[in-house]
């Protein structure tokens, strides 16, 4: 039996940001991880798992000595968004110029991100590292304050006074842990690939919402190449189950096609993923003894890019909490502590997801006053610079801008 303050379980994005948050703080931490090995990255080919990373979880990974690193392989920043209904002639184009910020945001591989971290955290003394073991049985609490015993696959039993599920969204410790969840299917599924494309990105994030989903167009730059775009194309399951059986020179048309060709001609497409979509959030993301973090708390559409930025600002409210918890010598486990967390971060995360959900439906709309409507309040958005402001404040998660 190993002792430590912390178990993390789950060493994706958000569980090592959080183990490289508490560097400083004085506790000794287990990070449990069911893969063996660290994620695959090449330098001439592109992950097709991306995220748009916001400014505040650039500040995050910055804090840690993450953004480095990442840097060093692969980021990149985008100053441009066009966003277009295809049923009408409205269209909100943002500049980064206009919000007066330097960037929109940050397309980044999901392995560059988890290499960084992986950079940050490689000579953590507080860290100890259980790669290739999956959690396995969760005991019951041990005390008043929660305590509790973690069993591995190797048969090793961890105990901390507090552990976190930061494994993703189908957590297993909120399943043994009983944790409710409110969830439903989009009744999306999310085809992701990387394209190359007849004309240069621009810097651009290019989004065109069809009656079936968006279908968004990621610019990255592929060895100085900038016509490379990485692929979110959000649609039924049916419409997504034969564009993964298209041969590729089929799918490339259909793609170029449902994008209105505004990048030219689709010339080359990479391997195929299908995600399919839920909304998922958990009821309480705590328990005497535990608290879920990232996918493990909730789930939500890819539409803004906005859920690994939300798992993110989870990993901030949760170190500081534990920071201070560790400093006033309270238990890390006790629901006094671990409630400061959940209040910061459950309406944030809520309004969020509400937000998203409005949107899936307000695009989904095909009846005509809806329509004009839609149409009429994009192109005020376009002429609004103040709601404009507003909505990239929003997504860059700063609470306004300069
Ligand atoms: C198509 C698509 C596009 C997206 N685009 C964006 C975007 O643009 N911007 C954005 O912010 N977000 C985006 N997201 C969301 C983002 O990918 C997730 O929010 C993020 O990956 C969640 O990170 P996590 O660390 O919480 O969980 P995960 O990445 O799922 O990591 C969980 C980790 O836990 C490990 N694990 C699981 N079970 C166990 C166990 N029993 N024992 C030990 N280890 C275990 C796994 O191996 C894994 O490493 C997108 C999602 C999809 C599907």
């Amino acid at each position: 039996m190993q002792t430590y303050d912390l178990i993390i379980v789950g060493g994706g994005m958000t569980g090592i940001a959080l183990a490289a948050g508490l560097a400083d703080s004085g506790l000794s931490i287990a990070l449990v991880e069911a893969a063996d090995q660290p994620p695959h990255w090449q330098e001439d080919k592109l992950d097709i798992r991306v995220s748009a990373l916001s400014e505040a979880s650039r500040q995050l990974l910055e804090k840690v000595g993450a953004w480095q690193p990442m840097q060093a392989l692969r980021v990149n920043p985008y100053q441009g968004m066009r966003v277009w209904d295809s049923e009408g002639t409205a269209e909100v184009v943002f500049d980064a110029s206009e919000a007066g910020v330097l960037d929109l945001g940050y397309l980044v591989e999901n392995s560059v991100t988890q290499l960084g971290l992986l950079a940050a955290v490689k000579d953590q003394q507080n860290l100890d590292w259980h790669l290739g073991e999956f959690s396995m049985e969760l005991s019951e609490p041990l005390d008043k304050t929660g305590s509790r015993e973690l069993k591995l696959s190797s048969g090793k039993v961890l105990q901390a006074a507090l552990i976190v599920g930061a494994d993703g969204a189908r957590s297993r410790l909120r399943e043994w842990a009983g944790f409710k969840t409110r969830e439903w299917d989009y009744n999306h599924h999310a085809l992701v690939t990387s394209v190359r494309t007849e004309r240069s990105h621009g810097n651009a994030a290019w989004q065109r919402f069809h009656s079936t989903g968006p279908l968004a167009f990621l610019p990255m730059n592929l060895q100085g190449d900038d016509h490379w775009c990485s692929i979110v194309w959000s649609t039924s399951p049916e419409k997504a189950s034969e564009l993964m059986e298209l041969n590729e020179k089929d799918f490339n048309q259909q793609l170029t096609q449902a994008f209105e060709g505004r990048l030219g001609q689709v010339e080359l497409s990479e391997d195929r993923q299908i995600f399919p979509l839920r909304q998922r959030h958990a009821v309480e993301y705590i328990q005497p003894g535990l608290a879920l973090i990232g996918d493990a708390a909730h789930t939500i559409h890819p539409l803004a890019g906005q859920g690994v930025n939300l798992g993110f600002m989870d990993v901030v409210a949760l170190t500081e909490v534990l920071q201070q918890a560790a400093g006033g010598k309270q238990s890390l486990g006790s629901l006094a502590v671990l409630q400061k967390y959940q209040q910061r971060r459950k309406m944030d995360n809520l309004a969020m997801m509400a937000l998203m959900e409005s949107f899936k439906r307000l695009f989904e709309t095909q009846a005509l006053p809806v329509l004009l409507l839609r149409n009429l309040g994009m192109k005020l958005v376009n002429s609004s610079t103040r709601i404009k402001r507003g909505m990239i404040a929003r997504a860059l998660g700063l609470k306004q801008l300069a």
